[in-house]
């Protein structure tokens, strides 16, 4: 019995932007691949293009990653350093007479190109210097000398067996004038030589895979078992852009998503398991497989996004809440040093948020010692008429003796009854009293977490505020 290979796959970013949803989803796939086969997963930033690569790009990346919890392996390796090892292959398949140097311009393939297309002709490099035997110049490239008949199968784990008829492949550029590799051939060289043993990735690239397999045989390597998973679409079924909304990752962690919801909302763009919407990361890794990997486009769905990070602001420990949270607070400039207070400020609205900025947003009475009032709110409940109503339960409340839920309840239905009116005719000017809207987490709730003695204090502001206006 021969032991299974064991499986090692890659997330292979080129650093020339920011982490693209799609993107995530791509080293997700690879990530819960890994862990689920308990296998590798390898970081390989693809710099290798001089011109557009940044640093600055790797880091947001990098940023990206962890915070969405996909911790390598291996790496980040990154390709520019590995030039020496592509070009000495690039070398090889000269001598072996399998890629050859071609002087041939942009102006002169663009001529031919445009001829083909006017005499309705594929488009295709024409061989010029295939024979040619040149050697090195300062504006050579190198092709490689691709098979022109035959067929090339791919046999894709999720999209089945695509065949590609040889004689449609380019000979394509593998050693750009700058001595540097194209993507097509270092890709395959790395892969090949950190011994990947699937290379799961975006659909974009089917048509570079036929190309691939090519190299991988000229150099003698061991092909990989490919997966090409569907793209993601707007709801307009054009492919996902800034048109539809936000597509980097960390405009997500920005506008106040968990990381835990992304990761969740990511993994269902094109798989599934049954008709399960919400894992556990644990429950992710048991359940993932390629072969529940849809042929289909996914469709983004923002509202289903902001669903499932509601669903996770509900339900998160409360430590982690407020650690999520503390970002948001310190920009508005709240004071984040009092772990209990935040801890009860977050579950107060946690049932209410759909993310953390609303959170924030919807929270910063808690952190304001002077009641902001929404002006229509104050003037419909702040009057003189319930003025005596609000003093009655500032004189009352040092004496309240059970300061919960129950207690309040039982504490402010006494001091309505004493004043000879309804709950609701004390209970909402206290709310707006304490937090200046009209809608706010449950009077109890919001009195419990600021305390008997803010409580008092506001209830003295408004009374302020009705003899005033
Ligand atoms: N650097 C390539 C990209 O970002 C990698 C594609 C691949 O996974 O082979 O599109």
């Amino acid at each position: 019995m021969t032991e299974k290979a064991k499986v090692r796959v890659r997330f292979a970013p080129s650093p020339t932007g920011y982490l693209h949803v799609g993107g995530a989803r791509t080293a997700l796939f690879n990530w819960l691949y890994a862990r689920h086969e308990g296998g590798q997963f390898i970081l390989r930033i693809e710099d290798t293009d001089q011109l557009r690569s940044t640093e600055a790009s790797t880091r947001a990346i990098l940023d990206a990653m962890a915070w969405l919890g996909l911790n390598w392996d291996e790496g980040p390796i990154f390709q520019a350093e590995r030039v020496d090892i592509h070009r000495a292959l690039v070398k090889k398949l000269i001598d072996e007479g399998k890629a050859f140097y071609c002087t041939c311009t942009q102006e002169e393939l663009e001529d031919k190109r445009k001829r083909a297309l006017a005499e309705g002709r594929k488009p295709k490099y024409d061989g010029s210097c295939r024979e040619k035997q040149l050697t090195k110049g300062e504006d050579t490239v190198v092709r490689f000398r691709c098979p022109q008949f035959g067929l090339t199968v791919v046999r894709d784990l999720i999209k089945g067996n695509i065949t590609f008829n040889n004689e449609e492949l380019d000979d394509l550029v593998i050693e750009r004038a700058d001595g540097y590799p194209t993507y097509n051939f270092a890709v395959v060289v790395d892969d090949a030589e950190m011994g990947i043993t699937h290379v799961i990735r975006g659909d974009d690239h089917v048509n570079n895979t036929p190309r691939q397999i090519l190299l991988y045989e000229a150099l003698g390597y061991e092909v990989p078992q490919f997966g090409h998973v569907p793209m993601i679409l707007g709801a307009d079924k054009a492919r996902l852009s800034k048109r539809h909304g936000a597509t980097s990752v960390m405009a997500y962690q920005e506008m106040g998503y968990l990381p835990e919801a992304l990761v969740n909302y990511l993994v269902r763009l094109g798989w599934s398991h049954g008709d399960q919407e919400i894992f556990s990361m644990d429950q992710l890794i048991q359940f993932f497989s390629l072969t529940s990997v849809g042929k289909s486009a996914a469709i983004f769905n923002p509202e289903k996004l902001l669903w499932l990070n509601q669903h996770y602001i509900r339900e998160y420990a409360t430590d982690r809440l407020v650690e999520n949270m503390k970002p948001f607070w310190a920009a508005r400039g709240f004071d984040t040093s009092h772990p209990d207070y935040l801890r009860h400020v977050a579950d107060d609205l946690r049932t209410r948020s759909k993310t953390l900025v609303d959170m924030a947003d919807s929270g910063a009475f808690y952190f304001q010692d002077r009641v902001n009032y929404d002006p229509e709110t104050a003037k419909k409940f702040l009057t003189t008429d319930i003025k005596d109503h609000l003093l009655a339960v500032a004189d009352r409340l040092p004496s309240c003796g059970d300061y919960s839920k129950n207690g309040i309840e039982v504490f402010l239905r006494e001091v309505a009854e004493n004043r000879g009116v309804k709950l609701k005719v004390v209970a909402q000017p206290l709310r707006v009293a304490l937090t200046g809207k009209s809608v706010s987490p449950g009077i109890d709730e919001v009195m419990i977490t600021l305390g008997k003695d803010r409580v008092i204090d506001r209830i003295r502001q408004a009374v302020q505020y009705i003899a005033g206006s």
